[in-house]
């Protein structure tokens, strides 16, 4: 992890270099937990409410999308071709982004994994005005082909495409969360406070942001990846050469390798977006004792992790916690029965008898 320790404000400056647009609603609030920090173990929690991003109800692809969006207007592009799962939260985000700036937007869903009903994050893509299609290409590399097609078609109609191209999104998207983890380390300086550990949910740009931070602020406590998912590629190898890439978009000497990676694909359960009971029941717990909702496909999951850590002694008692909530709420409403039935063991009946009444 060679390369100088940069202040906060230091890091701030250097990021202030790149092309950017105001999308998300930042500083988010640190907001500390302790009724369900009480109720898991003895140690303090933190959560950075990155659901309170903004830009449609809020996640981490708004501050992705204040570097991707900038590339996108600096590039001279006026259509933007984006593609993952029917209930993408990087979707929805993205295709608000491009109403606010008057960039047209297509989606490219791809059908596996979700339910198909309009309801959530593809309710949203299209309130905002989104060109949906729904695909039969799998997430991944074969996505990846279909949408490098698509900005092909689109160019030929004489579009200017701005296309969800692996190599050119993932760093830029990661800087915004090295400069995320300045804007922890600031709001934990003011209250007296240094991280133990950090946990997020990510497989990809998130996580490689924080990890460069890490390094970049010279941070020394575990900074935890918690996959959602697995890629046909190796996650600690991809996350280090991403965070390597934005190191050098910023021109930053830091290099990481896969050992400077903490990331773990423990906590996926039954599979990706299929919820999983030590989730649930994370996302039960800080419901009723915070009020605050996490959603079954990542935050869940990451704060299972969380949990499961404290139980197990692996964070020392007295341990100060931060959870990046990375957002994604939308998705809560498109399986409810699933979702109460999950975490409940049963589903309330209600009487419908006197609806449209
Ligand atoms: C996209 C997403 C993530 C993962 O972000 P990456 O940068 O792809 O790792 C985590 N949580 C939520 C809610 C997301 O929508």
């Amino acid at each position: 992890m060679a390369g100088p320790i940069l202040t906060a404000d230091r890091l701030q400056r250097r990021v202030a270099r790149l092309p950017r647009v105001d999308l998300a609603h930042l500083p988010t609030p640190l907001e500390e937990v302790p009724r369900f920090a009480e109720a898991i173990g003895p140690v303090r929690v933190l959560i950075k409410r990155d659901d309170c991003t903004g830009l449609l109800l809020g996640g981490n692809k708004a501050r992705h999308n204040e570097f991707l969006m900038a590339d996108a207007l600096y590039e001279g592009c006026d259509t933007v071709i984006w593609g993952a799962g029917l209930q993408s939260n990087n979707c929805r985000q993205t295709a608000a982004a491009c109403a606010k700036l008057g960039l047209d937007c297509r989606l490219y869903l791809s059908k596996s994994h979700y339910k198909r009903e309009i309801q959530g994050n593809l309710l949203l893509d299209y309130l905002v005005g989104a060109k949906v299609e729904l695909v039969d290409a799998e997430i991944g590399p074969e996505l990846d082909a279909l949408l490098a097609a698509k900005a092909d078609e689109a160019r030929a109609q004489g579009k200017r495409p701005y296309v969800w191209d692996r190599s050119r999104v993932v760093p830029r998207a990661a800087i915004s969360y090295t400069l995320c983890l300045a804007e922890i380390m600031q709001q934990m300086h003011a209250m007296d406070l240094r991280p133990d550990a950090v946990y997020v949910s990510s497989a990809g740009s998130t996580g490689a942001g924080l990890a460069l931070g890490k390094a970049v602020l010279g941070l020394n406590c575990p900074v935890r990846s918690i996959c959602p998912m697995t890629w046909p590629w190796d996650i600690p190898e991809a996350l280090a050469q991403t965070a390597n890439e934005a190191a050098a978009l910023l021109d930053l000497p830091h290099r990481l390798r896969a050992s400077d990676i903490d990331a773990t694909t423990e906590y996926i359960g039954p599979g990706y977006g299929k919820p999983s009971q030590d989730g649930l029941e994370a996302m039960h717990l800080l419901a009723t004792m915070e009020g605050i909702l996490l959603e079954p496909t990542y935050t869940a999951k990451a704060m299972a992790a969380l949990v499961a850590d404290v139980r197990s002694g692996k964070l020392a008692p007295g341990s100060v916690v931060v959870f990046i909530h990375t957002g994604g709420l939308p998705a809560v409403f498109v399986d409810p029965t699933q979702l109460l039935a999950g975490i409940h063991g049963e589903v309330p009946r209600i009487d419908s008898t006197d609806a449209n009444s």
